[in-house]
């Protein structure tokens, strides 16, 4: 009989990604846990999407409440959708006062990239060298997973991206510095090559980069550089969003500096498909002008009350301050674990990483994180890899994640790591 990685291969064509050797086939979820198939029980380590855990009730209920009374495209006026982004605006400690909302986290970048072309009249975009902004044709030309067909368009460069054990530079201790010096030099390319410099498109937490450690402060040289070349900050908090690293709601807050446009997306409405872009009044009303944005979807009711929802559950169940407890908690339990495989384990929040290296202390040991990541599965545990070589352990279940579901998965990485050779 066809099974059904056959049948989605048959009717989805090659290559469309799944996690594990074996994939998985889940069929049910709620709070931290996934159930497949089978009737196995999973401990979700992983998925920030379902950010208040899965199948929240209050979200649920507020989408099927509005579902049953209107849905539309976003060309009438409701109210919903207002409210939210009042609520999400305030959420922000500078002037950033005005969103778009559209559906996914690649179209919010793809806008971020236009915005920062429409003010400044350039098009010259940096990024580092090891990210994922989404899948649009323009935001992909960031991403360095897969080079776009013809390599890099020229109003492109990468920077070398922060990394806590192969410091920019060969030293923590000027990592910022010789980073900020890097931006300088490719804005100074860009502009040399007649592009000229927009924006320079980051995460705060350089989650796809690998997490690395970083000081408060370590942008503020490049943010200088930046700015003194009329370029816009845009910051992606697609993945630190929405309190995920304990300290602060965004990302850029616990680094310590200020954006002029933050993107959000997949932790926004708990799984339902909505992201946004958030601005100050002169960005927006520069893009505004340039691009007559509209999007169908966008903050439509449903979207509208699924954020709504998200929200309310964040704050009522107080979800930031337990990334704040249960993630100083569970990252002090991972530091316990020991093996010569672990290079560092670092985190923020409900975010950890845990790079696995090779006798050198340095060589990223791909294979033996991939191993790591099977044998959590095994033990009923979900987790993933990030990293240049996927060779860093990630962590970074929904926000309700508890002490002891921390000891849980920690337990089971000792249990691995022990039969790990060494
Ligand atoms: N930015 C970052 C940092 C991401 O990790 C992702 C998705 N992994 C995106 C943007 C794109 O979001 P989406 O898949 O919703 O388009």
């Amino acid at each position: 009989m066809e099974s059904l990685e056959q049948r989605r291969q048959r009717l989805m064509g090659p290559n469309v990604p799944t996690f594990y050797r074996t994939p998985l086939h889940i069929v049910r979820g709620e709070g931290v846990w996934l159930w497949d198939v089978d009737g196995r029980r999973y401990l979700d380590c992983y998925n920030n999407v379902p950010h208040v855990g899965h199948c929240h009730p209050a979200v649920v209920e507020a989408i099927a409440r509005q579902a049953s009374q209107l849905n539309t495209h976003t060309r009438y006026l409701h109210e919903r959708v207002l409210d939210y982004i009042e609520r999400l605006c305030a959420k922000f400690d500078h002037d950033l006062s005005q969103a778009i909302m559209v559906c996914t986290g690649s179209e919010a970048n793809d806008i971020a990239l236009r915005m920062a072309e429409a003010v400044t009249g350039k098009t010259g975009l940096i990024a580092t060298d090891n990210t994922y902004h989404g899948n649009t044709k323009f935001v992909s030309q960031l991403s360095t997973r897969r080079p776009p067909i013809g390599g890099y368009p020229g109003n492109v460069r990468l920077v070398p991206a922060p990394d806590s054990l192969r410091p920019v530079g060969g030293d923590l201790g000027s990592q910022a510095t010789v980073f900020a010096e890097n931006v300088a030099r490719a804005i100074e390319e860009l502009e040399a090559s007649g592009h000229g410099f927009a924006g320079f498109m980051l995460c705060p937490a350089f989650a796809n980069e690998g997490l690395p450690c970083l000081e408060p402060g370590f942008l503020d040289p490049t943010v200088e550089v930046v700015r003194k070349a009329g370029g816009l900050v845009l910051c992606d908090e697609v993945q630190p969003g929405f309190g995920r690293l304990g300290d602060a709601w965004w990302g850029h807050e616990i680094l310590g500096f200020r954006p002029d446009v933050v993107t959000l997306g997949k932790p926004m409405a708990n799984g339902h498909p909505v992201a946004a872009v958030v601005t100050r009044p002169d960005v927006m009303a520069a893009f505004r002008e340039a691009f007559g944005y509209f999007n169908t979807f966008g903050g439509n009711p449903v979207s509208a009350a699924a954020c709504l929802a998200t929200l309310d559950v964040i704050e009522t169940e107080g979800l930031v301050e337990n990334a704040r407890d249960v993630g100083v908690y569970t990252l002090a339990r991972l530091q316990d674990l020991s093996h010569p495989r672990i290079g560092e384990t670092r985190g923020h929040g409900l975010f950890f990483g845990m790079e696995f290296v090779a006798e050198d202390g340095v060589a990223p040991a791909t294979d033996f994180a991939e191993a790591v990541v099977e044998g959590m599965r095994d033990r009923g545990i979900l987790l993933n890899r990030i990293g240049r070589k996927m060779n860093i352990l990630k962590m970074r279940p929904p926000m309700p994640f508890s002490r002891s579901d921390g000891d849980l998965a920690v337990e089971a990485l000792g249990e691995v790591l022990a039969r790990m050779p060494q």
